[in-house]
C-alpha cells in the first residue's frame, strides 16, 4: 500500500490510502485540508467547503461584512443575530463559565492588540472592555457593554469540523480526514488512522509521538502556532483572559480528543490556559474528554489513550494521568 505523507498544521498525518477524494483549501485564516472516501465523496466535499464558506461569513474576526462584524460594530444595544451565531454564542458562554474563564470569546480588544505584533502598552491593555459575564444574550438577539468585542477564534473551527462530520454521515462516507487548521476529524471505516502529535520545540514538520484514533475530533492549540519574539520573549496567541496577555502556562501544546470538535477546540485553547495542574484537575472532573498535554520536557496522556499513543521522542518523557 502506499504511503502517504500530509504535512499539515499542527498536526501530521501518516495515512494509507487509495481512491480517495482530496482537497486543499484557505478558510478561516488557516489551510484546511480534506480526504474524503465513499461513493459519494466528491459531492460531501464540495457542501463542506461550502458550508465552511458559509460560517466564515457569519464568524470572521476580520471581514466587515461577517455578522460577528455588524455585532461587534452594533455593541451596547440589542443586536438581532442568526441561528447559527446564536448557537455558537451560547454554547461559547456556557463554556467560559464552566472552565472558569480560561475560555473567553470575549477578548477580541486584546486579540486585536497582539495580532499587531508589537507588545500593547498596559494603560491599553487595561483599558479593554471584556468578561463573557457581561455578555445577555439568547435565540434571536445578544447584548455586549459598549466597546466589548467578540471574537469566536478559539472555537469556530471546531464548530465547523462538526457540521463536516453531519455532512459526512448524510452522505454515507465511510472514511475521511479532515484538517481545519489544527482541528481534526478522522472518521475510520476500515483501518485506523495514526496521526503524529507535533513536537513544540521542533519545526513543522516534527513529531513527539503517535496517535492512532478513529472516528473522533482531535484539537491541537500550541505556542508555536501565532507568535512573534521582542527582547527574546515569545508572545503566543492563546491569551490568559485574567492578564490579557499571552497565558504564562508551563505548557507547550494541548490536544483534546473527544467526540465533538466545538468542545475539543474549546478545551484545547482553554486547558492550554490552565496549565498542567489546572487542565488535569478539569480532566479529573469532567473526564468526557482525553487529552495530551506537552510541556518543554513532558508529554501528559490521559489513561483512556495512552494505549494507543505512541512516544517517538526520547527528548520527552511520558506519563499516564490515571
Ligand atoms: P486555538 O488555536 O484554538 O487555541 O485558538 C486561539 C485563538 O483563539 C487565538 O488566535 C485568538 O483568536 C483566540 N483566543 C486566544 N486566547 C483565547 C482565550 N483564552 N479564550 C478564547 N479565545 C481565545
Ligand atoms: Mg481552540
Amino acid at each position: 500500500m502506499k504511503r502517504l505523507i500530509c504535512l499539515l498544521l499542527p498536526l501530521l498525518f501518516l495515512v494509507g490510502c487509495s481512491q480517495t477524494v482530496t482537497a486543499q483549501y484557505y478558510m478561516m485564516d488557516t489551510v484546511m485540508s480534506f480526504e474524503l472516501r465513499g461513493e459519494h465523496a466528491k459531492e460531501a466535499e464540495r457542501l463542506i467547503a461550502d458550508e465552511i464558506a458559509a460560517l466564515e461569513t457569519v464568524f470572521s474576526p476580520t471581514r466587515d461584512d461577517s455578522e460577528l462584524s455588524r455585532v461587534n460594530q452594533l455593541s451596547g444595544s440589542a443586536t438581532p443575530i442568526s441561528e447559527t451565531f446564536a448557537n455558537l454564542l451560547q454554547t461559547s458562554l456556557s463554556a467560559a463559565k464552566e472552565t472558569d474563564g480560561a475560555f473567553d470569546p470575549t477578548l477580541g480588544g486584546a486579540i486585536k492588540l497582539w495580532r499587531q505584533g508589537s507588545v500593547p502598552p498596559p494603560e491599553t491593555l487595561d483599558a479593554l472592555v471584556t468578561g463573557y459575564e457581561t455578555v445577555t444574550a439568547d435565540q434571536n438577539s445578544v447584548t455586549v457593554p459598549s466597546g466589548l468585542t467578540l471574537d469566536f477564534g478559539a472555537v469556530a473551527k471546531g464548530y465547523a469540523s462538526d457540521r463536516a462530520k453531519a455532512i459526512l454521515e448524510e452522505h454515507n462516507i465511510p472514511r475521511a480526514l479532515l484538517s481545519l487548521g489544527g482541528n481534526v476529524y478522522a472518521k475510520g471505516g476500515g483501518s485506523p488512522w495514526i496521526v503524529g502529535v507535533r513536537d513544540p520545540n521542533g519545526e513543522a514538520s516534527d513529531w513527539l509521538g503517535l496517535l492512532t484514533v478513529q472516528d473522533c475530533f482531535l484539537v491541537a492549540s500550541g505556542d508555536y502556532e501565532r507568535f512573534f519574539e521582542s527582547d527574546g520573549v515569545r508572545y503566543h496567541h492563546i491569551l490568559d483572559p485574567k492578564t490579557r496577555k499571552p497565558a504564562q502556562s508551563d505548557l507547550r501544546e494541548t490536544v483534546i480528543v473527544c467526540d465533538s470538535g466545538t468542545r475539543a477546540d474549546i478545551l484545547s485553547t482553554a486547558m492550554f490556559v490552565k496549565g498542567s495542574e489546572g487542565a488535569i484537575e478539569f480532566w479529573e472532573k469532567s473526564q468526557d474528554f482525553d487529552m495530551i498535554l506537552v510541556t518543554n520536557d513532558t508529554v501528559f496522556v490521559t489513561k483512556g489513550i495512552a494505549v494507543t499513543f505512541e512516544l517517538t521522542n526520547p527528548a520527552y518523557r511520558l506519563e499516564v494521568i490515571e
